[in-house]
């Protein structure tokens, strides 16, 4: 039985040599993430020269995926760590503000006096401190500590709940988004975005360059919920970015709105990605928590493309045990059924209605495959999207690129063919690609997509026939 969820890694000082990447890339592992809040440029080179390389050597394609840091905010360098205790209040000094208060750090950020405002809450270090603000000007923002902790240097600031104005693009993410395309990624993550006009911006500079890399939106704040149909139809995958968007609203709120996210990602077509989290107590130990278990096995039931690792793959002691475990419940969990929420897919072109046919078609037929022949990868995405209840989906492509696209689609096994001449011969060759590989036997039944094989015309066929 094929795994339908995709996994993907994060890599990091755990999992950055060759025989790591190998082992990650033989036990499962879909796409790589290299993280752009910690990686240097030169680290990610040679990393995704030997995760080439690796792929290449044991004959598995896997993508690439270069997450942005996006416009974060942060506190400044210190000497020596702040130890604050509740009622402390802290001074955050913008610009060359002179430091007031006994515990002051600055900020990066030089409009952050004007967006918050007296009572909002301020998180730092993934919610480790809490403040409330109780005084600003134009020069500094001061909180009054709720719950102590340490405060350290470049620690992240969460504002749950306030319009922040920073710009989508810090001119770090520039050069990360240079260097992503440089090395001709397969997808590139937009972290904090916000509004369409935020995806929007991304896909010019794509287009700007020439550059094929699919975009990856990062809801994680409050206004991206807000704004949430408006990304989705605007990107091409969709991030559920469970750790700041833990921070942004009520934890309570999170598997309320994760669920809103699968099902707004089906309902409109777009690939989704639950991440972060899910196996976290990996990091130290080698098997998960029970509730662990179940948050993914939730992920998969509510029929995600893809569950992302961070630093269970990253730091941890175990990434690959990580990827096993991922793997294992994935296919149990697959086994059982799923939500089906994409039987509300809403389907607005001819060309959706034919992929729901041939959809029917193979959900109404025992041990049926589909096969699609697909271009630039758009039929491939809408099969996908309708998620058959048991048919794997084998697409073929002649271009490399669009088969390492398809790697993050719920089901989708892609292979590189170039098209025959003649469409019987292309359907011949992938028929017996997955003989080869033992995906079908002789006579099986297999249901053909394709609007590649009439020429200049735009027409879609859908066959039915045994292998
Ligand atoms: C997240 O917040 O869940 C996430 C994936 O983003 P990052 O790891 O970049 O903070």
């Amino acid at each position: 039985m094929l795994r339908k969820t995709k996994i993907i890694c994060s890599l990091g000082p755990a999992t950055d040599k060759a025989e790591e990447i190998r082992n990650l890339i033989e036990a499962g592992a879909n796409i790589f993430r290299l993280n752009m809040s910690h990686a240097r440029h030169d680290w990610t080179r040679e990393v995704v020269s030997t995760i080439r390389a690796e792929s290449g050597g044991l004959g598995i394609e896997v993508a690439l995926l270069v997450d942005m840091q996006g416009p974060a905010i942060r506190t400044g360098t210190l000497d020596k760590p702040l130890q604050l205790r509740a009622g402390d209040r802290v001074e955050f000094t913008i610009g060359d503000a002179r430091p007031k208060e006994k515990f002051s750090t600055s900020v990066n950020y030089s409009g952050l006096a004007a967006d918050v405002s007296i009572g909002d809450t301020m998180l730092v270090d993934n919610g480790v401190l809490h403040l409330k603000i109780v005084s600003t000007d134009s020069k500094r923002v001061i909180g009054e500590t709720q719950t102590g902790g340490e405060l350290g240097s470049r620690r992240h600031i969460n504002l749950p709940g306030v319009r922040v104005n920073l710009p989508a693009f810090s001119d770090k993410d520039r050069e990360d988004l240079d260097l992503a395309l440089d090395l001709d990624v397969d997808f590139v993550a937009m972290s904090f975005v916000r509004d369409a006009d935020h995806v929007e911006e991304l896909r010019e500079l794509l287009r700007k360059k020439k550059a094929h890399a699919r975009i990856v939106a990062k809801i994680e704040d409050q206004e991206a919920v807000r704004n949430l149909d408006e990304i989705v139809r605007a990107t091409d995958v969709v991030m559920v970015a469970r750790g700041d968007l833990g921070i942004e609203v009520n934890l309570e709120e999170l598997p309320i709105l994760q669920r809103l996210i699968v099902k707004r990602c089906l309902a409109l077509g777009r690939r989704v990605i639950v991440a972060t989290h899910l196996l976290e107590s990996m990091i130290a130990n080698p098997i998960p928590t029970r509730a662990e278990v179940t948050d993914v096995a939730n992920a998969v039931f509510e029929e995600a493309d893809a569950l992302m690792l961070s630093g269970e793959t990253s730091i941890g002691q175990y990434p690959v045990k990580s990827v096993r475990t991922l793997d294992v419940i994935a296919r149990r969990i697959e086994r059982s059924g799923g939500a089906g929420y994409a039987e509300r897919a809403r389907l607005e072109t001819a060309k959706q209605k034919s992929v729901r046919s041939a959809v029917s078609l193979a959900n109404s037929i025992d041990g049926s495959k589909i096969l699609v022949f697909t271009s630039r990868g758009v039929m491939a995405n809408y099969v996908a999207h309708l998620r058959p209840r048991k048919a794997p989906i084998f697409s073929f492509s002649p271009d490399e690129r669009v088969c390492r696209a398809l790697l993050i689609n719920r089901a989708v096994v892609p292979f590189h063919l170039e098209f025959a001449e003649q469409p019987e011969d292309t359907v011949a060759a992938a028929i017996a690609l997955l003989a080869e590989r033992e995906f079908l036997v002789k006579g099986d039944p297999v249901v053909i997509l394709s609007d590649v094989f009439a020429g200049d015309h735009d027409v879609d066929t859908i066959l039915l026939q045994k292998a």
